[in-house]
């Protein structure tokens, strides 16, 4: 076999009967895809999560469970209703049932993860379904066989070498002989529970794959023709990049791009695979290209936003000309597994922003810093990142970026580190103004 290639298709791309089949027709023109890396259909995994929350009564699951039902129906109605694999859907249906129910008496993040990966595993049941009736032959993987992973449910680390191994011997073979479709999102954690990567964790699943396959490319088919200039929901007169670097994609989707989840560019980087972004609906339009470098590096490439940021600030009369401080700090974050995006310090204080909202800040936590520092808690921040090349070097990048924002209130800035960023918190309520108006002014068309 040569090298293949992998694609990944997102929760709108197989919303439905009729988005299916363009998934299909994109891999019946690309016969040098042999795997297909598939979300739950839109709104399903919504519903799952809902279900595994255990916060809900009897009548509001029921109604869910109603949902979701209609969603995988539909897609069955569309396929004729084949007898078995009707009886199939049902009894993942009534699986989820029962698990809900239990989780609504105990919720466990293991249980949740069991719920919520069902979903995945009904899109590419039918997905092949309908790939047989259009004459193509394509076989179902289950992914956990190969996806193993630790045991933190709900957002899974991945074995590499294990998953490397077992794709060798289970995947690999079949993929030599035909299309394999097989779901993003979930694994398997060494005794063998369902685990999932985390919400959108699709587009890793599909790089982590690529990697493992020594893929030729990884293609994520989504609901835009690209990577854009920034959210295209924010500003329309955003426009698709045709070619961008890792560095630079990668600085996008940790700063909140959700065209891609965070970790996706991690296994493409580690072993130069390109990756393409492009739209299921229009696959003709093209899309992005990512890879290692690019022939335009322009200073500034990209906006992307990111909600719901948390600022500490820590204050301590005897951080002044102390030792060890930060070192206390953030060991103490690091023993709670709490990560820390941007820094900022004075004489007596640090600032510091967490990405995830308040939840992770316990009061465990809280009080165990307290014994070190006074500490204030701000909530109801966006963190704004623009990305570009040699930011860092360039004169007067500052100054346009602030003249551009100058009414705005900017609570913490980060410049300097990455020679490919510049970021800084402002208020929610003035985030999507301040993404205009800087799209405006350092990204015209
Ligand atoms: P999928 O279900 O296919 O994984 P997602 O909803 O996770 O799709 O990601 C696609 C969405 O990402 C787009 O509809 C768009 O609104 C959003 N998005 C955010 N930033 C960007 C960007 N810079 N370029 C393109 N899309 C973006
Ligand atoms: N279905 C999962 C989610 O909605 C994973 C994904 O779509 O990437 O988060
Ligand atoms: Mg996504």
């Amino acid at each position: 076999m040569n090298q293949p290639v992998v694609a990944k298709f997102g929760g709108t791309s197989v919303a439905d009967a009729d988005a299916m089949s363009r998934c299909a027709a994109i891999l019946e023109n690309n016969t040098g895809t042999r795997l297909a890396v598939l979300s739950a259909s839109s709104g399903v995994t919504n519903l799952l999560v809902a279900l595994a929350s255990g916060s809900h009564g009897p009548e509001a699951r029921t109604d869910m469970l109603q949902q979701l039902s209609a969603i995988q129906h539909r897609i069955l109605d569309s396929l004729e209703r084949p007898e078995m694999l009707t009886r199939h859907i049902e009894d993942i249906l009534n699986h989820i049932k029962e698990l809900a129910d239990g989780a609504a008496i105990s919720p466990t993040k293991a249980i949740g993860d069991e719920i919520v990966a069902q979903g995945e595993l009904m899109s590419t049941r039918l997905f092949v379904e309908l790939l047989r009736r259009r004459g193509t032959d394509a076989v179902w993987f289950d992914v956990r066989k190969v996806m193993r992973t630790d045991d933190r449910f709900g957002r899974a680390a991945p074995d590499l070498a294990t998953l490397k191994a077992e794709v060798e011997k289970e995947l690999k073979p079949l993929c030599a002989k035909q299309l394999v479709v097989t779901q993003g999102f979930i694994g398997a954690a060494p005794d063998g529970r369902t685990t999932t990567l985390g919400r959108g964790g699709s587009d890793y699943s599909a790089a982590l794959l690529g990697e493992a396959l020594n893929a030729a490319a990884v293609e994520i088919w989504t609901d835009v023709p690209g990577i854009y200039t920034t959210d295209p929901r924010l500003v329309s007169e955003a426009r698709a990049i045709p070619e961008i670097s890792f560095s630079e994609a990668s600085e996008m989707a940790t700063f909140g791009a959700k065209v891609l989840h965070p970790a996706t560019l991690q296994p493409a980087v580690r072993c130069q695979i390109p990756v393409f972004v492009g739209s299921s609906r229009a696959p003709e339009e093209g899309g992005t290209w990512i890879r290692n470098t690019t022939p335009s590096q322009p200073l500034f490439r990209a906006l992307a936003l990111r909600r719901n940021q948390v600022l500490l600030t820590l204050t301590s009369q005897s951080m002044f000309q102390a030792h060890g401080f930060l070192a206390e700090v953030f060991g103490i974050l690091a023993k709670h597994k709490i990560s820390v995006d941007l820094i900022t310090t004075s004489e007596i204080s640090v600032s510091l922003t967490l990405d995830a909202g308040a939840e992770l800040l316990t009061q465990e936590v809280q009080d165990e810093l307290a014994k070190h520092c006074h500490l204030k808690v701000e909530e109801g921040l966006a963190l704004v990142a623009l990305i570009g090349n040699r930011m860092s070097e360039a004169g007067g990048t500052a100054s346009r970026v602030f003249q551009a924002v100058n009414e705005v209130n900017i609570r913490m800035i980060c410049y300097g580190a990455s020679p490919h960023n510049f970021c800084f918190l402002v208020d929610e309520a003035n985030a999507n103004q301040v993404i205009a108006d800087l799209h405006q002014e350092l990204l015209p068309a």
